[in-house]
């Protein structure tokens, strides 16, 4: 499963959401804080954790 990470510049917290690719427009992408839709995607290696869950 695809994990992305993204940052809301509404609030200001970040939060990670699954996707399947099909639902990877940014405009369907809405904070879950706050709701907004003004999010960035962080590109960082989220790949990385996604494979151990170690958190
Ligand atoms: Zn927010």
């Amino acid at each position: 499963m695809p994990t992305y990470e993204f940052h809301c510049t509404a609030c200001g917290k970040e939060f990670t959401t699954i996707l399947s690719i099909s639902a990877r427009g940014e405009e369907s992408i809405a904070c879950p804080h706050c709701g907004s839709k003004r999010v960035e995607q962080q590109y960082t290696a989220v790949s990385v954790k996604t494979g151990k869950k170690t958190w």
